[in-house]
């Protein structure tokens, strides 16, 4: 009996029964619109393309949020979509506050955490903020689009999504709330003792005008180095060979605070939370940022323990910024090995996806592409749990004038476009114009630069499209972990009332159920497949290696209990059982990663 073909036929019956209904339904209504069809405009508006209609949760996507803010938008999402978003926590941060975590899936259909997971995180550097939009977009996205958009529904009904929008909140809201510039702070909150005189923390940035903002001081010199730009007073440029200077720079606003006759030496933290995972890590004399042994940052240790909890867990993103990049590992070159041949052709197949959804961003390698790193996140993911990772470095100066590095006809050096991006389409709002201060240290000096929200992070009217481009590939990154399924059984009549079981399961999705880093390094328990009845007894189980030649493994023990290395992505794997006695039957798929599926076989 070949049990797919029944299932189909049945399909077809139905099908058949459905053909007259609906034109008579239609009839029936007269030509009026049925009531389930929506319409796509309020008495006042109608939705762009790609907007859902009439959402439950209003976010503004043109600013950037703190932790409370976060969590109320959580909160919110949660409280509108019960089945659909949890919200949680992760864990607790240096200063105590907790790691939101939304949970996004169709909690009515199946156990959540027995569902392929895809985990997105964004803001490991602190600065480094709408990763937590990104991730916070995409919460909301899938939850205001379920039941619209079928390609969505599918998605949340199948997947499951833990979406953390900020592994390190106490410096996202340093950054937000504190004088800083765009660079600060990267790392977390934990107290370090910088420069070794036996104080933490205590000579950082100082805020010389009150304005939120850090940016650079300078001194009228007539020997200095420095002159204005003349199409751009604001900007500094650097005097000619032969010309005459005007300014010495003398660094970001700050001034010597423990009189070691040194200036911003030791602000908060420091150390960098993304060279802190227990994969590859060295001493922060090899390694600057490592901090004090892997996993010492305690926000780091909540996302490992958390992924180690969830070994559903099969896809990972992390979202940095900036330079329009999506990264993948390895971050030595001694770890190319690791990468082996066949993951990276699934690597390649995202990153090559993403490249399209995402116009100026390329797809790399970080070790060869950007710089070597150890002790990084996505490392840690793959190389220790297996997990597909890219980590997206969001916005890039492309996006400035759309490819073109100037307006046409002009050369300019980056800082030059940056000025002339300001007074274009910001109006001279993105810099603080030069201003006299009077300097502890240096006397009076003037300061002036570019403002910390913009630069790394988009301007108000780029940051939806941002959220949007990367959360689609995400999802795509999220549709294409497996999806397994029994996809036919055949069952034939053997001699001596005996029954031989073909089973055929299928991945019909890119990413294998396990990645061959896994299989070969023996990360995590193989899959297995698994066949029950009453009325029957398992008297052999075969890893069936091809069908048409008939060659078949055995399993001796436990052979009801079939133990496969991975589903490949786009392929299938093939069972045999011979059982005495009769059925029903049923045929379980057990992978952690792949999902728990079960097959009814009739009598
Ligand atoms: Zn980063």
């Amino acid at each position: 009996m070949l049990y797919k073909l029944f299932k189909t036929r049945n399909r077809i019956e139905r099908m058949k029964k459905c053909t007259w209904v609906l034109p008579a339904l239609l009839l029936l209504m007269g030509g009026v619109r049925s009531q389930t069809v929506e319409k796509e405009f309020t008495t006042s508006a109608l939705k762009a393309m790609g907007a859902p209609n009439n959402p439950q949760v209003e976010v503004a996507w043109n600013r950037y949020y703190d932790w409370q803010e976060i969590g109320d938008i959580c909160r919110r999402i949660a409280a509108a979509y019960p089945d659909l978003a949890r919200f949680g926590s992760i864990g607790t941060s240096v200063q105590g506050k907790a790691i939101p975590l939304l949970t996004i899936t169709n909690f009515k259909q199946g156990n959540p955490d027995r569902k392929p997971g895809m985990y997105i995180d964004g803001n490991i550097h602190s600065n480094e903020i709408q990763g937590g939009e990104v991730a916070l977009y995409t919460a909301w996205y899938l939850t205001e689009n379920y039941g619209r958009v079928d390609w969505l529904t599918d998605l949340v009904d199948h997947k499951v999504f833990y979406i953390v929008p900020t592994i390190n909140p106490d410096a996202r809201d340093h950054f937000i709330h504190q004088a800083n510039n765009q660079h600060s702070p990267r790392t977390g909150l934990l107290p370090r003792d910088d420069d070794g005189d036996g104080l933490v923390d205590e000579d950082g940035y100082d805020d010389l005008d009150g304005d939120g903002n850090i940016v650079q001081m300078r001194k009228r010199d007539p020997n200095g180095r420095w002159v204005t730009d003349p199409e751009d007073p604001r900007l500094m440029i650097r005097a000619k060979p032969d010309q005459p200077g005007e300014y010495t720079l003398l660094g970001w606003e700050g001034f010597d605070n423990d009189g070691d006759g040194r200036v911003n030496e030791d602000g908060p933290g420091f150390y960098d939370p993304n060279r802190n995972w227990g994969w590859g890590w060295q001493p922060a004399y090899t390694q600057y940022g490592a901090d004090q042994y892997p996993f010492s940052i305690p926000e780091d240790r909540a996302v490992a323990d958390f992924v180690m909890a969830h070994p559903n867990i099969a896809g990972a993103q992390t979202y940095h910024n900036s330079g329009g990049m999506i990264l993948r590992g390895p971050g030595t070159e001694e770890d190319i090995g690791t990468y082996n041949r066949r993951d990276v052709d699934v690597y390649d197949f995202l990153g090559e996806l993403g490249e399209q959804m995402l116009p100026g961003y390329r797809y790399l390698v970080l070790y060869k592409d950007l710089y070597p790193a150890v002790g990084g996140e996505l490392d840690w993911f793959y190389g220790a749990e297996g997990i597909f990772t890219f980590s997206n470095e969001l916005w890039t100066a492309f996006n400035y004038y759309r490819g073109k590095e100037t307006p046409e006809g002009q050369k300019a050096s980056r800082q030059e476009n940056l000025y002339r991006f300001d007074r274009l389409l910001l109006f001279k709002e993105g810099i603080v114009p030069w201003k006299r201060v009077n300097h502890p240290q240096y006397g009076e000096i003037e300061i002036g630069g570019v403002k910390k929200s913009w630069t790394r992070t988009p301007p108000s009217f780029m940051l939806e499209d941002l959220c949007h481009r990367n959360m689609a590939f995400t999802l795509f990154h999220a549709y294409y972990l497996p999806r397994l399924s029994v996809d036919s059984v055949r069952v034939q009549d053997l001699p001596g009332g005996l029954q031989q079981i073909d089973v055929i399961v299928k991945n019909s999705r890119v990413v294998p159920s396990r990645s061959y880093h896994e299989v070969r390094k023996d990360i995590t328990p193989p899959d297995y497949i698994a066949l029950a009845g009453k009325n029957g007894e398992v008297v052999a189980g075969f890893l069936v290696d091809n069908p048409y030649l008939n060659i078949a493994r055995e399993q001796e023990h436990h052979p009801e209990r079939l133990a496969v290395e991975t589903i490949p992505g786009m392929g299938t794997v093939q069972v045999r059982w011979i059982v005495a006695g009769r059925g029903p039957y049923q045929v379980t798929v057990d992978s952690r990663k792949g999902g728990l599926v079960t097959t009814a076989i009739p009598e």
